[in-house]
């Protein structure tokens, strides 16, 4: 894409950016923010509300990264800061039990069709990595069968073929990770039984537990093939291996439950974060009674944290989540997404370009190919420089989705028919830009 088509950051937001770089590495506290892979530079955020985000030069757009999923409700909702705000006045952490948290684990129980007990942790980061620790602590094998294009966060044993951020280094492992760390990692394509069957006929008896996305949201969105969580759940099941959804982007998300609850599917472990934290800094991981009793101090599992179960994080959450059931959210997500599946069906249909578009719920991704989509090399085949095209002219034209052709986007309860029907407009003449048709 020519320099002069690329979205341009206003002064103030570039003056930051100068001064972030000096002193964060690429200016930024995660990767993706920093527009790498669609070229350009990121604008600064002065505050966002509802759907939308103002940002530091004054610019208002209509947002669909939603803090990459966390902002179910919108941004800044009422419900949540009137909670976080009540909790501060009692102070704002103890390291000591609070009430909060019982409620919160009742909630993730009684919501989570898998979990019988659960943890509060800060990050998505640490419930992948502890759940995967559980695992291997409850079952003595040492295995980890992941999928390509799966994001686990950065954990070192799980930053093998990951999805996110990691996709846009062009180099999906890390430095500084040691070969030996990933050894005991397993990595496979997506949807690919024979490849499963193949790792488990292999390692079948060292297989402490195998990873997923049950609904691959960070390389894109990826959907399973009919009966592929099923076979999962059965061949773990066949060689007590334990089977682990990453929810941390689909939980609470699309359905109250979780992809387990759509699919009547059960985990033994659930990683949970994003929304569960009603955009203060969580995470959860839970399960099976008689597993996460391994956890310390019950059992053997060492598994810590300073500010976990925190009363902020636990107050917006609990306040998100049962602001979700009284408005009927995810009812109304469905509809939304509804009507902006529709719209851009029948954009590609009249401008006679084939992508692929999946969603569920509120998720969706546009994928710049006309091939089906089911795993990470699929996902590859996406034309990146008509989706950096797409992506600068929706920013320039009010409508911020990911800078990365490898993030789903997401829709809130506070988008409405209005703000999906001006993204329409737009979605129609960025795609016409895009591909040369009469701009
Ligand atoms: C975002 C994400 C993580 C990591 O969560 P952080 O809070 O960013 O550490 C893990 N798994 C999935 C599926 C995610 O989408």
């Amino acid at each position: 894409m020519s320099k002069q088509e690329a979205f341009i950051p206003g002064p103030r937001s570039a003056e930051l950016f100068t001064a972030a770089k000096n002193r964060i590495p690429g200016g930024v506290n995660s990767p993706v923010r920093a527009f790498r892979s669609v070229g350009g530079d990121p604008f600064f955020v002065d505050r966002a509300k509802g759907c939308r985000i103002w940002d530091v030069d004054g610019n208002e757009r209509i947002d669909y990264v939603g803090t990459w999923g966390p902002a179910i409700l919108g941004h800044a909702p009422e419900v949540v800061i009137d909670a976080v705000t009540e909790a501060a006045k009692q102070g704002v952490s103890f390291g000591i039990p609070n009430p909060y948290e019982v409620e919160m684990a009742e909630l993730v129980c009684d919501w989570v069709p898998s979990v019988e007990k659960v943890r509060m942790v800060n990050s998505g980061t640490e419930a992948t990595m502890s759940a995967i620790r559980v695992a291997r602590g409850f079952t003595g094998r040492n295995k980890i069968l992941k999928f390509e294009g799966c994001y686990h966060g950065h954990v070192d044993s799980l930053l093998v073929a990951a999805g996110s951020g990691a996709l846009n280094q062009g180099t999906p492992n890390s430095a500084g990770v040691p070969a030996g760390f990933v050894a005991e990692t397993l990595v496979v394509p997506f949807n690919d039984r024979e490849a499963v069957e193949a790792a488990f006929a292999e390692h079948g008896d060292d297989m402490a537990g195998v990873i997923l996305e049950p609904y691959p949201a960070n390389a894109g969105l990826i959907l399973p093939d009919d009966g592929f969580h099923e076979f999962l759940r059965e061949i773990t099941t066949r060689y007590g291996a334990l089977l682990i959804f990453d929810e941390v982007m689909t939980g609470f998300r699309v359905a109250k439950g979780g992809v387990q609850e759509l699919v009547g599917i059960i985990p033994d472990l659930t990683a949970m974060g994003k929304v569960i934290g009603g955009g203060l800094p969580v995470g959860a991981f839970g399960g099976r009674a008689d597993i996460m009793d391994v956890l310390a101090p019950l059992g053997d599992v060492y598994q810590a944290g300073t500010l976990s179960g925190n009363p902020l994080a636990m107050a917006a959450g609990l306040a998100q989540l049962k602001e979700m059931e009284r408005i009927g959210g995810y009812a109304r997500l469905e509809q939304l997404g509804v009507q902006l599946e529709t719209g851009v069906r029948s954009i590609l249909n009249e401008i006679g370009e084939d992508l692929t578009f999946h969603r569920v719920g509120s998720m969706f991704c546009l994928f710049f190919t006309d091939q089906p989509v089911r795993n990470l090399q699929d996902v590859m085949r996406g034309n990146s420089e008509a989706f950096a095209g797409f992506f600068h002219y929706s920013l320039k034209n009010g409508v911020y989705f990911a800078p990365s052709a490898f993030e789903a986007g997401f829709i809130s309860c506070a988008h409405d028919e209005v703000a999906i029907g001006n993204t329409l407009e737009v979605v129609e003449s960025a795609l016409k830009s895009v591909f040369r048709h009469g701009i």
